[in-house]
């Protein structure tokens, strides 16, 4: 079984829940101020863009301009089709400089510090592996996942893939890679930094209220109509359950917070019984075990997002060193035996809306 099915139903589900939550709280004081709202079908997902303001023209054309920037960037950004990344993925087996666009080396350059900091957990440089686990062939309905032999994962473990590996020559625009083991897969980053760009695009364009949400990945500025943005958090128990309820936790957002959640049941196989996610475990070329979900809440949007991939793997034991690690202080992390960890900043503002008793980590 394939693990996009019901996606794209999910995230409308998903958007009608948190429009809903949204909206609850329009005052009729600001008339003038009006709720502008679109979706895209972009980076693999639906992009809910919700804009506050009084200029309808301008909202639609800032609307214009986000969608141009994402569709670039899901285009320069992407591991295996035919962008800049694409090329660089090429090419980076030869072990010798070859240039490429501005764009892919911010994106080098950034991983690269997050990728220290957070151990090495977040790691964008096993393209290699996440292609081992057929990630790239997901959205083919045709298409049968077979186990990945321990052998071909064990092999790329020990040639040990990670960013140090890659250098750059900012004068120049060339990189280049010491280890044929190395493959880029920006999909734990790649999203947050173009939510990131496209704020800015808002911002330069006088537009001062506005949630972008990628499928449950956001970030918000402003204020919907003078209230802070409140924002649903999914239920991991929704994807096994129809039934249950869509949110787990509300959380009212400032302005230039992002929220974002990495989970176990957003992109993943079934076989033979088995579920394999598509976050997957440097350490041990498998997809990570013990965390269902993880929400972290920061103003970086890019940071947020390997952030919450990093969490991920670090899972219930770990994943406090590796947030101070990171400057990450609101986490929220659901294991697998469906315990719900708060850090203390996260505990003193998000609203669950379950009977689960959480435990709060210092
Ligand atoms: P989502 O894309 O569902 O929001 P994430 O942000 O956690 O989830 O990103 C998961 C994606 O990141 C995977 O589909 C894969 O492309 C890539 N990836 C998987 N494991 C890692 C890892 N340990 N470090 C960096 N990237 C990863
Ligand atoms: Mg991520």
């Amino acid at each position: 079984m394939l693990g996009v099915r019901g996606d794209v139903i999910n995230s409308i589900f998903y958007v009608i829940v948190i429009a809903a939550l949204i909206m609850a709280g329009c005052s009729s004081e600001e008339e003038s101020l009006e709720l502008h709202q679109q979706q895209l079908f972009t980076f693999g997902t639906l992009v809910d863009i919700s804009l506050v303001t009084d200029d309808p023209e301008q909202a639609q054309l800032a609307i214009d301009m986000v969608s141009a920037e994402f569709d670039r960037l899901h285009t320069d950004w992407h591991p295996w089709q035919d962008g800049a990344l694409g090329q660089v993925n090429k090419q980076l087996s030869s072990l010798e400089f070859f240039s490429t666009s501005p764009s892919v080396i911010s994106l080098l350059q950034q991983s690269n510090l997050l990728s220290e900091k957070s151990a090495g957990l977040f790691n964008p440089a096993i393209g290699k592996l996440i292609k081992l686990w057929q990630f790239d062939q997901l959205e083919n309905e045709q298409f049968q996942f077979t186990m990945p032999s321990a052998e071909a994962v064990q092999s790329l473990l020990q040639q040990k893939p990670q960013m140090q590996d890659i250098v750059i020559n900012n004068d120049t625009m060339q990189i280049k890679s010491n280890n044929p083991a190395v493959s880029l897969d920006f999909g734990a980053f790649a999203k947050g930094v173009a939510i990131e760009r496209v704020i800015k695009i808002l911002k330069a364009n006088k537009i001062q209220n506005a949630l972008i949400n990628a499928g449950g990945d956001l970030k918000v500025i402003g204020t919907k109509n003078e209230r802070p943005w409140r924002i649903g958090i999914k239920n991991p128990d929704q994807a096994q359950n129809p039934s249950a309820p869509a949110v787990i936790a509300a959380i009212k957002l400032h302005s230039d917070e992002s929220l974002f959640t990495s989970g176990n049941y957003e992109r993943f196989f079934e076989f033979q019984g088995k579920h394999y996610h598509h976050i997957i475990d440097p350490r041990t070329g498998y997809p990570g075990r013990g965390t269902r979900s993880v929400t972290v809440l920061t103003k970086d949007a890019g940071l947020a997002d390997a952030a919450s991939t990093a969490l991920f793997i670090a899972g219930p034991e770990q994943w406090p060193e590796i947030a101070r690690k990171m400057g990450i202080e609101y986490v929220m992390l659901i294991s697998t035996d469906d315990r719900i960890y708060l850090s203390p900043a996260m505990a003193e503002r998000i609203e669950l809306l379950t009977d689960v008793e959480p435990e709060i980590i210092r």
